[in-house]
């Protein structure tokens, strides 16, 4: 057993406490508490907190990185994006291979210890793997022409069943949006995720104006843009619903499902979502860079919806920093407490993405996984310092096993990286 103070312990689960020792044996935490004595490694003014949890990734378009300019309209964002996509044959696999196994390094540099991620090719699925990094991974599914959706479906299915990984590797399938996937293939994947136990999904939705055009009214750039690939269903009729409306009659959502962006959503939307447990995951650096406003991320917490953050892709954002994706949360909703957006950050993911006996809070029995984030002098809100936009270099793995001292350095842990931090006495 090894126990750690810090001058901050923040377990999400309960208040923060000023001055408090965390002590962890194999991996697990095994007792939080206040006061400072009795530790192995006194670490000063740095904040123990949970590792954050990434809600929203695509790892596979990391080879993206600055290709896609930001724009002013979504659908200005999404046709560059597709040709980008389309053109992928003609980048080497080993590019895209290395981008997300970089992308995959930096986020946990940058603190994240369990992501969301979604792929249509399963291709970064055995980096999360040999990574070490927790993730729950959907399997995304795309088709509006309501053609062979069973098939579509079981072929996914099969395709998920037949990868081994690890347990920390958690698979299912998930729609792309309701203006990409069908009522057959919603309906299809509804029944493969209650055939699995209502396994956990999730969804694009609400995320542009367009797409709340085209439930509306069955026209506008989206009707537009799928005739011209082709894929337009002509027995497909608007509901002249909301985004939330429209699959909540499906009876896609629930409590299992984590729709992603909202920024589009109002009161109504909200209620719904609230009544029925669907976590929303906001990405808001995402949103602007392609070009459709800001969440009413206030109007979220207001409404006591369960909120969710993710970076999305590296196609639309800068880094996969989660600490980035905070300060832009706290820029854009200065009435949401730090403590709130926190929560978002850590416990809110995990229990979204059903891995919340492991991470997400600073309680025995959990995993260690966690971070030591080192505190300015003359910070006096650690919070608010925290929803400020921590760079990598400020943050520190705590390791989780106890190893035999080697001399000077912390025992080995998650983190490869050389400490930091004074070294244990
Ligand atoms: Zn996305």
């Amino acid at each position: 057993m090894i126990r750690f103070s810090a001058n901050w312990v923040l377990p999400v689960s309960d208040a923060p406490i000023d001055g408090g020792v965390v002590a962890i044996d194999e991996g697990r935490i095994v007792s939080v508490a206040s006061g400072e004595t009795g530790a192995d490694v006194a670490l000063g003014r740095v904040a123990i907190l949970p590792s954050l949890v990434n809600a929203h990734t695509h790892l596979e378009l990391s080879y993206l990185h600055r290709r896609i300019p930001p724009a002013q309209r979504f659908l200005d964002w999404v046709r560059p994006m597709l040709a980008a996509r389309r053109e992928r044959t003609a980048v080497d696999d080993t590019v895209i291979l290395q981008a997300a196994t970089q992308a995959i390094q930096s986020a946990r540099a940058a603190g994240t210890g369990l992501m969301g991620d979604v792929t249509n090719t399963l291709a970064a699925v055995p980096l999360l793997d040999e990574a070490g990094m927790a993730a729950r991974v959907f399997h995304e599914l795309i088709g509006f022409t309501g053609l062979h959706a069973d098939e579509q479906v079981a072929s996914a299915r099969r395709a998920i069943d037949a990868l081994v990984v690890d347990e920390d590797i958690r698979l299912s399938l998930a729609p792309h949006a309701p203006y990409s996937v069908s009522p057959a293939l919603f309906s299809a994947i509804r029944h493969d995720l209650d055939d699995h136990g209502s396994v956990v999904s999730t969804v694009h939705l609400g995320e542009s104006p367009e797409e709340v055009e085209f439930l509306k009214t069955g026209s506008g750039p989206w009707r537009v843009l799928l005739e011209e690939l082709g894929v337009w269903n002509g027995a497909w009729q608007a509901p002249r619903s909301s985004p939330v409306e429209y699959l909540t009659e499906m009876g896609f959502l629930d409590a299992s499902v984590l729709a992603v962006h909202g920024v589009q959503f109002e009161g109504t939307d909200l209620d719904r979502l609230r009544a029925l447990g669907v976590t929303l995951v906001s990405c808001p650096r995402s949103n602007r860079h392609v070009g459709v406003g800001s969440p009413p991320l206030e109007a979220f917490y207001a409404m006591d919806v369960e909120v969710a953050i993710g970076t999305d892709s590296l196609a639309s954002v800068d880094d996969l920093n989660m600490f980035g994706e905070l300060a832009e949360a706290r820029r854009i909703a200065p009435k949401v407490s730090a403590r709130a957006l926190l929560r978002s950050a850590t416990l809110t993911g995990a229990r979204a993405l059903g891995f919340e006996s492991e991470f997400g809070s600073i309680e025995a029995g959990k995993r260690a996984a966690l971070l030591a984030v080192r505190v300015p002098d003359g910070v006096s809100d650690v919070e608010e310092y925290l929803v400020s936009g921590v760079e990598p270099a400020s943050i520190e793995w705590l390791p989780s096993t106890p190893a035999p001292r080697r001399g000077s350095g912390w025992p080995e842990g998650p983190s490869k990286a050389n400490s930091r931090f004074p070294t244990p006495r």
